[in-house]
């Protein structure tokens, strides 16, 4: 089989990132979390005291980040960031953070280059059209807004994270709308992926349906 690239967008807490870590086991993919990338720029420019609309000040204080992503691991100038970035209040850094210009191009360059050798599954936001446009397999994993909140309710309560149900799908609501809304690569569903709607799924059943898109194009592609 020849080395291809798996492009994998959707919303939040559609479940991209554990899909992706099946996948990426199964066809022996590297598995990139670009959504943890836009989580450590945001949480480092934050705790640096750059704010969004500070010009040069931003160009310098991003031209000064070294990311880098090893092992499954976020590490920003030396440090381990890997479990800071899951704070919820994170989340809303980097959907702000994310939607600077600035901050995409360094970003997009970075994936561009780890992902150029090919054999690597990205997920995101803008993978299929602007990160990996020649991707061989390009998918859309949707849910429903309130599938996707009990989910990520579930998990912040496995993590011992104090939250509600309410205060989840306000939460999902808000970056939706910031993360369609923006003017520099929204999220929206890209004309060349297949869509998997998760919403009445189970994991197994979304892995599985994911996989059979995955064959089948590969079979179609005569990878
Ligand atoms: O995927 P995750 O929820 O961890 O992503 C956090 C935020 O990073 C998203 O809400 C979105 O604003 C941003 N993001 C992005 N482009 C990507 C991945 C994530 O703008 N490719």
């Amino acid at each position: 089989m020849k080395a291809f690239n798996v492009a994998l967008d959707g919303p939040s807490g559609a479940g991209k990132s554990s899909v992706a870590d099946v996948i990426a086991q199964k066809y022996n993919l590297t598995h990139l979390d670009t959504g943890a990338m836009y989580r450590a720029i945001g949480l480092t420019l934050h705790d640096q005291n750059v704010k969004p609309e500070s010009g040069q000040t931003l160009e310098k204080a991003l031209a000064d980040i070294q990311l880098e992503m090893k092992d499954g691991k976020v590490i920003v100038n030396g440090n381990d960031l890997t479990d800071q970035i899951r704070k919820p209040e994170v989340s809303t850094l980097a959907s702000t953070y994310s939607a600077l210009p600035a901050v995409r191009h360094k970003l997009v360059d970075l994936q561009q280059k780890i992902a150029a050798n090919k054999g690597y599954i990205l997920d995101g936001r803008d993978i299929c059209d602007v990160v990996l446009p020649e991707a061989e397999v390009k998918l859309y994993l949707d849910a429903a807004p309130q599938a996707r909140a009990r989910r990520r309710l579930l998990q912040d309560q496995e993590k011992g994270i104090a939250t509600n149900y309410e205060e989840v799908l306000n939460g999902i609501l808000k970056r939706d709308e910031a993360d369609k809304n923006r003017k520099t690569d929204p999220l929206r569903i890209s004309k060349s992926a297949i869509v998997v709607d998760s919403s009445e799924l189970t994991f197994d059943e979304t892995v599985e349906a994911v996989c059979k898109i995955i064959d089948q194009t590969l079979k179609e592609a005569k990878l």
